[in-house]
């Protein structure tokens, strides 16, 4: 096995601490759990001369819901977000997300901000919060700026981030009474598997009516993907089982995938409407239960 380039590793306690180096120092990178940029470097897709560790940075570990909101620290593990009660409770399609990824050892390292910041089109964390329109807050040394969490993929495993620039937060409104959403992932295995497609969807109904309808797909395009023609195929209907197979039938036109070592082209089309419409049936169950 290639052995990893050697790199030197600095331990930062503070966020502005980490944001300095990140500017001093000359071809840097963040690392957090290390998951993804460890076997990246041993591969040698990617190189660095210097490492930015995250992990001692408390300040970017925390779950918190403050005026309607839940904001989550990058730095924030799967495993932390899995002993989250306020995420069981409040916004359960996370929760499955991160009880599907990887193993316990993969879920204790990795990290949310990792998993986003790696832009795999196929990362667990990511359709869940592009359902749950997040936003991500990114900072500097210069300061911070907010973006609709779409912006920060830019391509099959590229962030849109800018030199000096570390994702610090990742905050969406807290979901409704009358909401039900739902995460369905299709591996190649039932456990420790990266996901051959993932679908996350968001409903929120009013008297039967469908108000608002959020749905986004992984591993179906260059990055993770909302699907806004059947969102509007839904929003302001009376949601019914045709409708759902329509919606869902949307998303398979929609859906520009790819042949690669996990799945065909053509069985991740198919997949994207059999997932779309299981995840649709189960958000649309939640959000009857939640209004009774
Ligand atoms: C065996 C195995 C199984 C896996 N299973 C899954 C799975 O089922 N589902 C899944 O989605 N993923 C899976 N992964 C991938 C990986 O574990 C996750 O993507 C994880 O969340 C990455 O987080 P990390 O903290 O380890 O990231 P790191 O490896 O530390 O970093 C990843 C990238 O993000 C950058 N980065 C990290 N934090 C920040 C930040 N705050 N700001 C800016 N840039 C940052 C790093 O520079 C690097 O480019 C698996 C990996 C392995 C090895």
């Amino acid at each position: 096995m290639r052995p990893i380039p050697s790199f030197s590793l600095h331990r930062p306690k503070t966020l502005s601490e980490a944001l300095e180096l990140l500017q001093a120092l000359e071809d840097a990178r963040p690392i957090a759990g290390g998951t993804d940029l460890l076997v990246l470097l041993r591969d040698g897709a990617v190189s660095a001369k210097h490492l930015i560790d995250l992990g001692g940075v408390h300040e970017l570990q925390y779950i918190r819901e403050e005026n309607d909101e839940i904001r989550i620290g990058a730095a924030t593990t799967h495993a932390q977000l899995l002993r989250s009660e306020l995420i069981a409770e409040k916004t359960p399609l996370l929760h499955e997300a991160a009880a599907s990824i990887g193993s316990v050892q993969i879920r204790n390292r990795g990290t949310l901000g990792g998993n986003l910041c790696n832009a795999s089109p196929a990362a667990d964390t990511a359709p869940p919060l592009l359902a749950l329109n997040a936003e991500a807050a990114v900072a500097s040394t210069g300061g911070t700026r907010i973006i609709p969490l779409g912006d920060l993929f830019a391509g099959p495993k590229m962030n849109s981030l800018r030199p000096g620039e570390l994702l610090t937060e990742i905050r969406f409104p807290t979901p409704p009474a009358g909401s039900g959403t739902s995460f369905q992932k299709l591996g190649r295995r039932r456990g420790l598997t990266l996901a051959v497609i993932n679908v996350a969807v968001y409903l929120c109904l009013e008297g039967g009516v469908c108000r608002e309808a959020r749905i986004a797909l992984g591993a179906v395009a260059a990055t993770p993907i909302r699907m806004p023609a059947a969102e509007e195929m839904l929003e302001g209907r009376q949601l019914s089982g045709e409708l759902i197979e329509a919606a869902a039938s949307a998303c398979r036109d929609q859906v520009r995938p790819i042949d690669d070592i996990r799945a065909s082209a053509e069985y991740r089309r198919e997949m994207a409407y059999v997932l779309t419409r299981r995840a649709l049936m189960d958000a649309w169950e939640r959000a009857r239960r939640d209004t009774l």
